[in-house]
């Protein structure tokens, strides 16, 4: 049977406050194990929380840039359940009336836009971290409990199931990174857990409306591991509903080593929790004034960059969805289009060869030694005649690896262009001698062997040869 997978996601985005959510204590990372911690954290008894206004304020940004309308009397409730990581027994969350509702984020797949449905963005507060010893090299036969993470602020936003594909799933999830660390509310940073994903998945044939039973992936925190989670998942639902059996509603963990999806638990249902309004925490009243001022304060968001880059740079959409997928890649564009104004070529460049140095991970711009000004001085190298195309990725590369200006890497690795007429006529003249065969086919009239030579003449050179020179040269001797 063909299937239609049905996906959607569930995000928890660390908020960038200096403070928690409900006290004092800082969300420094790094800091000694409990170091970041004080009685309404710890959960201790008597204590009372009170709200953080900009976490409040960061939830708003978020729900503006997401086209979400802002819950003007919204409530916290106490999310309970059981977990050494959670010393008060209960999580405070909103359930009921989350502060943001109904919104949308626009995605781009291939020359495809579509919309996304966003269900709601709630504020909560994160648990502390569970520390298990490697079972075998136990010494104290104990899990530690560290709980400066206890009270982080967090934003979970949760979409619609509107998503296709895995290629629509981390669309979506790179245009929601993006707006976030635009914004400047959340670093986007997946590996140390500032945003993390579970991903809702099921299966239904397809032309029907009806959605079928639903896995949970949980704890995602890379592009790759969610592809590839997805196509496993995809594969396994659809084998097990051919089979005629049925789709248990579980909570699953990828395993990168083996390639598969593990069963981890069953997935609680809403009223596993107990939601109740929070007793301690009056309802959450924002005035109209204050969302009109904070929207105001919105920078330019990822799509109206990238509409900006299409109109002021005659950028194709797909060029420009890529260099604004995050500020530092778009800047770095920018800024390299203020030096050298062919835009197109720059897009290029930094498409094929600045993100494939650093990986296609955008969080490496602000720590890589190549900037703007070498990229564009690198280019305008490449149209004096001083390096060719193919040795001005390879100057890139030495700039990447060890820094320098392009200038001083060229002279100091020796990938200055030759075009020394004397030094070329000499590799030419070898050349010459030890291929009589190809030489005789071209004086017979294989004028296409030309491009073999001017192959070893370069090769010759290491690439250093000048292309234009070497061909005139080569027509010259050969006749
Ligand atoms: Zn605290």
């Amino acid at each position: 049977m063909n299937y239609e997978p049905v996906i959607g996601l569930e995000v928890h985005a660390q908020l960038l406050t200096e403070t928690k959510i409900f006290c004092a204590c800082s969300t420094r990372f790094g800091s000694r194990p409990n170091e970041n911690t004080c009685p309404v954290c710890l959960g201790l008894p008597g204590v009372l929380p009170v709200l953080n206004k900009k976490v409040v304020e960061y939830a708003i940004r978020a729900g503006l840039a997401t086209h979400c309308a802002i819950t003007r009397k919204s409530v916290f409730a106490r999310k309970n359940y059981f977990y050494p990581d959670l010393p008060k027994g209960y999580q405070i969350s909103q359930y009921e009336l989350p502060i943001c509702q109904k919104g949308w984020i626009e995605i781009e797949v291939g020359t495809q836009k579509k919309r996304i449905g966003i269900t709601r963005i709630h504020l909560e507060e994160d648990a502390g971290k569970s520390l298990h010893e490697h079972p075998k090299t136990r010494q104290h036969g104990a899990s530690w409990v560290d709980l400066n993470r206890a009270g982080v602020a967090l934003i979970e936003t949760v979409s619609e199931p509107d998503i296709r594909s895995a290629e629509e799933t981390v669309a979506y999830l790179k245009k929601f990174r993006a707006i976030l660390v635009s914004l400047g509310i959340c670093d986007g940073n997946m590996e140390e857990g500032s945003l993390r994903c579970d991903v809702n998945i099921s299966l239904r044939p397809v032309g029907t409306e009806k959605f079928g039973t639903r896995a949970e992936l949980k704890n995602m925190n890379s592009f790759k591991h969610i592809e590839k989670a997805l196509a496993y998942e995809i594969n396994r639902q659809a084998s097990l509903l051919d089979a005629g059996k049925t789709i248990t509603q579980e909570t699953r963990l990828w395993n990168d080593d083996l390639g598969v999806t593990e069963s981890m638990r069953s997935k609680e249902e809403a009223f596993d929790y107990r939601y109740f309004p929070d007793p301690d925490l009056l309802p959450l009243v924002v005035s109209d004034t204050w969302i009109t001022e904070i929207e105001k304060s919105l920078p330019e968001l990822p799509d109206a960059m990238r509409d900006r880059l299409i109109r002021d740079y005659q950028l194709t959409p797909y060029d420009a969805a890529i260099l604004t997928g995050s500020r530092d890649l778009s800047r770095f564009f920018e800024q390299s289009v203020q030096l050298y104004p062919e835009a197109k070529k720059v897009a290029n460049w930094i498409i094929n060869e600045f993100l494939r140095l650093i990986e296609g991970d955008e969080s490496r711009i602000a720590g890589t030694k190549i900037t703007p000004q070498h990229l564009a001085k690198t280019l305008q190298l490449v149209d004096a005649g001083t390096i060719s195309g193919s040795v001005a990725k390879t100057v890139l590369q030495k700039i990447f690896e060890s820094g320098g200006g392009p200038e001083a890497v060229i002279a100091r690795e020796g990938l200055a262009q030759v075009s020394d007429t004397g030094a070329l006529e000499a590799a030419i003249a070898e050349i010459i001698a030890a291929n009589p065969d190809q030489v005789a086919k071209y004086k017979g009239g294989n004028e296409k062997l030309i491009g073999f030579f001017v192959g070893l003449v370069m090769k010759k050179t290491q690439g250093r040869g000048n292309p234009g020179l070497i061909n005139k040269l080569l027509k010259d001797k050969l006749g």
